[in-house]
C-alpha cells in the first residue's frame, strides 16, 4: 500500500478544470455544453507575440535559462512596470515563473508552515486555500461581501491579524467575483501594516489590466513604504491571452529573492526559453490587442449583468473588473452546487459554484463571460428556460 505524506490529503484544487473535463465529456457523448465556467481569454495570442517564440526557437534558444529568467525579459519587466505605474523597480527583484499561479505556490510555500496563519480572500482564487493547508499553515478567511461590491474591508482585515500572521493574500481585481477593491481600502491597508512588520503582504494583480468604466489599477507596488514585504504577482495570461504558455512573474523583496529563486531551481529550472521571449514581445509591442479584448469583455459584462437580473430568483452586481460576474442565486432555491450540476447536466450550460473559491461563495455562481456574445446569450436563454421548468 502506497503512502503518500498526509498533506497531500489537505491539497484542494481548482473545481474549474473538473468542469471543464466534464463539460468536454458531455460533448464527447455528442451533447452541447456552452462553457462559463473557464477563465481564460478567448482570443489567440497576438500574431507579433507568437513570432518571436518561433524566432526564439529557430535561433537556437534551446537550453536552460537563469532560473529566475533571461536579463532582457525582467529588464521589460521593470520598464513594463515603470510604464503602468511610474514606479522604479529593479530587474533583480524580478522572477519570471511557469504562470502566474507560481508566484503564489512560492509565495505560500516560503510563509506557511504549522502554527502560522495566512490570511486569503473568500471567496477567492481557489488555490490560496488549497496551498495554505497543504503547508500545514492555518487558512484565516478574509470574507468578500455583496454588500461591499465584494472588496475587501480594511478594517476587517486588520481586525484578523494575530501574532502568528506571516502572510496576507489579496487580489484586486479578484477572481471569482470581479470586485475591484477601492483606493481608501488599499490605503488603509498599507498604513495599519505599519504596526504589523513581521507580516508579508501578496498582491495577487493578474487581472491588472481588465478594468471597466475608467477604473484606474491601484498596485500595491506604488507604496514604497511596503517595498520590503510585498509579493507582487502579476503575468501575461490574462492580459495577452496566453494561458497555455505558462509565463508569469513575481517581483520580490530584496530579502526574498534568492528563496524565491532557490524554489525555482528546485522546481521548474526555468520557464522554456521561446516563452520569455515572446513575454518581452507582449510587453514591448503593440497593445492595441489588450486594449481590443477589454473592450469585448466590457460589452459581455454589460450584457451578462443585465440578463443576470432580469432572471427570476437572481441578482447580479456589476463587476469592475476581471473578466467573471458573481450573481446571487439564493432565492432561487438552490444551493450553488445544485445550481452548478444542474445547469451543466439539464441545461448545457458549465458554470461554476461560487462554494468552489470558499464558503462564503454560498448562494453564488461564478460565471466567466471569456466567450463570445452569442454563446452567452445562448447560455443566458439555456438558463433561463431551465429555471422555468423547475
Ligand atoms: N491569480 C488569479 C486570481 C487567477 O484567477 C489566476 C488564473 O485563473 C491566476 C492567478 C493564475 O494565472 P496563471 O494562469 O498565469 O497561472
Amino acid at each position: 500500500m502506497l503512502k503518500p505524506a498526509a498533506a497531500m490529503s489537505r491539497l484542494g484544487t481548482e473545481t474549474a478544470f473538473e468542469v471543464l473535463a466534464r463539460a468536454k465529456a458531455l460533448e464527447a457523448q455528442g451533447k452541447s455544453v456552452i462553457n462559463l465556467g473557464i477563465g481564460q481569454p478567448d482570443f489567440l495570442t497576438p500574431g507579433h507575440v507568437v513570432e518571436a517564440a518561433v524566432k526564439a526557437l529557430r535561433d537556437g534558444q534551446h537550453g536552460y535559462t537563469p532560473a529566475n529568467g533571461i536579463p532582457p525579459l525582467r529588464e521589460a519587466v521593470s520598464a513594463y512596470l515603470n510604464r503602468c505605474y511610474g514606479v522604479e523597480v529593479d530587474p533583480a527583484r524580478v522572477v519570471a515563473v511557469p504562470g502566474g499561479k507560481v508566484t503564489m505556490f512560492f509565495a505560500i510555500l516560503m510563509f506557511g508552515e504549522p502554527g502560522a496563519e495566512i490570511i486569503y480572500p473568500n471567496p477567492g482564487f481557489p488555490i490560496y486555500e488549497s496551498m495554505i493547508r497543504f503547508t500545514g499553515a492555518t487558512p484565516v478567511p478574509l470574507p468578500l461581501l455583496e454588500e461591499n461590491g465584494f472588496a475587501f474591508d480594511a478594517d476587517v482585515l486588520l481586525d484578523l491579524i494575530t501574532e502568528r500572521t506571516r502572510l496576507i493574500i489579496i487580489n484586486s481585481p479578484a477572481n471569482p467575483t470581479g470586485g475591484v477593491t477601492p483606493r481608501a481600502e488599499i490605503e488603509k491597508l498599507v498604513a495599519g501594516l505599519a504596526d504589523h512588520p513581521q507580516v508579508c503582504l501578496l498582491s495577487d494583480e493578474i487581472y491588472s489590466r481588465l478594468l471597466y468604466d475608467g477604473r484606474e489599477h491601484v498596485s500595491l507596488l506604488t507604496f514604497p513604504e511596503i517595498a520590503d514585504r510585498l509579493i507582487l504577482l502579476d503575468g501575461w495570461s490574462k492580459t495577452y491571452a496566453m494561458t497555455g504558455w505558462r509565463l508569469g512573474f513575481g517581483v520580490w523583496p530584496e530579502s526574498l529573492v534568492e528563496g524565491a529563486t532557490r524554489l525555482a531551481v528546485n522546481s521548474n529550472s526555468c520557464v522554456n526559453a521561446a516563452t520569455q521571449y515572446a513575454g518581452i514581445a507582449a510587453l514591448e509591442g503593440p497593445q492595441d490587442s489588450v486594449e481590443m479584448m477589454a473592450k469585448a469583455f466590457d460589452e459581455r459584462r454589460r450584457y451578462v449583468v443585465k440578463a443576470m437580473n432580469a432572471l427570476p430568483g437572481v441578482s447580479c452586481v456589476e463587476p469592475g473588473g476581471a473578466f467573471y460576474a458573481f450573481p446571487n442565486i439564493s432565492e432561487t432555491g438552490l444551493s450553488a452546487k445544485e445550481m452548478e450540476s444542474g445547469l451543466l447536466n439539464e441545461a448545457g450550460v458549465a458554470a461554476i459554484a461560487g462554494t468552489s473559491f470558499g464558503v462564503y461563495g454560498e448562494g453564488y455562481l461564478r460565471l466567466s463571460y471569456a466567450n463570445s456574445l452569442e454563446n452567452i446569450e445562448e447560455a443566458v436563454s439555456r438558463m433561463e428556460s431551465w429555471l422555468a421548468r423547475r
